[in-house]
């Protein structure tokens, strides 16, 4: 289990950042990174293969399905969910414990099944949901990215016609029109001070 919220020095925090395919989850995360360091950017573990540039260890730790097995045998995953009804992906537990000793507030960008996880395991996470200005962007986003083909696109359109459909279920929800105000909106959640 998690340090308790009072076992956390300081005010740190396990903050999930949800939201569809393509709303700019990954690019909010990385600016929330870059400009504070002092917030762990969660690195899950995937049984994805790696797109052209990115990197184990950095981007995802890429595991085959025995692997991905093994840690979910041995407890090591948070939580672990298959996600666009394909790739299986997961959150390493133990780093996130030790930051959050450290006082230092964790950030997982993961999916809508994973938020749900990772409330019942700790109710004191906050769950954030990022929002496209509107649909017709959101789709523009996918096709723009250029990463997925029409089937790929399609499922994943799916998927997030259900995410957005679940919004409710989170704390707060942010707008990513911007990426640099959707960052700064989130780091001022993170940072308010919470409520019982
Ligand atoms: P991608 O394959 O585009 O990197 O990610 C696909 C989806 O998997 C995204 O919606 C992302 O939020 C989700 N995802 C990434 N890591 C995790 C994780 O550790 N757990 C869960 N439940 N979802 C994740």
């Amino acid at each position: 289990r998690f340090p308790e919220p009072a076992a956390r020095p300081g005010r740190s925090r396990l903050v999930v950042l949800a939201g569809p395919t393509a709303v700019g989850k990954g690019t909010v995360a990385a600016h929330i990174q870059q400009h504070h360091p002092e917030m762990l950017l969660s690195v899950s573990a995937t049984t994805r293969p790696p797109r052209p540039g990115e990197e184990h260890g950095v981007h995802y730790f890429f595991v085959d399905d025995a692997e991905f097995d093994r840690m979910i045998a041995a407890g090591e995953l948070l939580e672990h969910a298959t996600v666009h009804n394909r790739f299986r992906y997961g959150t390493p537990r133990e780093p996130i414990a030790r930051a959050l000793e450290e006082g230092r507030s964790v950030l997982l960008e993961i999916d809508l099944q994973g938020a749900r996880q990772v409330r019942a395991a700790d109710p004191s996470a906050m769950l954030v949901f990022l929002l496209p200005p509107s649909w017709d962007e959101l789709v523009t986003r996918l096709i723009g990215r250029g990463t997925e083909g029409p089937e790929e696109r399609a499922r994943r359109l799916r998927t997030a016609k259900r995410e957005l459909a679940a919004q409710s279920e989170f704390d707060h929800r942010v707008v990513n029109a911007d990426v640099a105000t959707a960052a700064r909106e989130v780091v001022a959640l993170v940072q308010a001070p919470s409520t019982p």
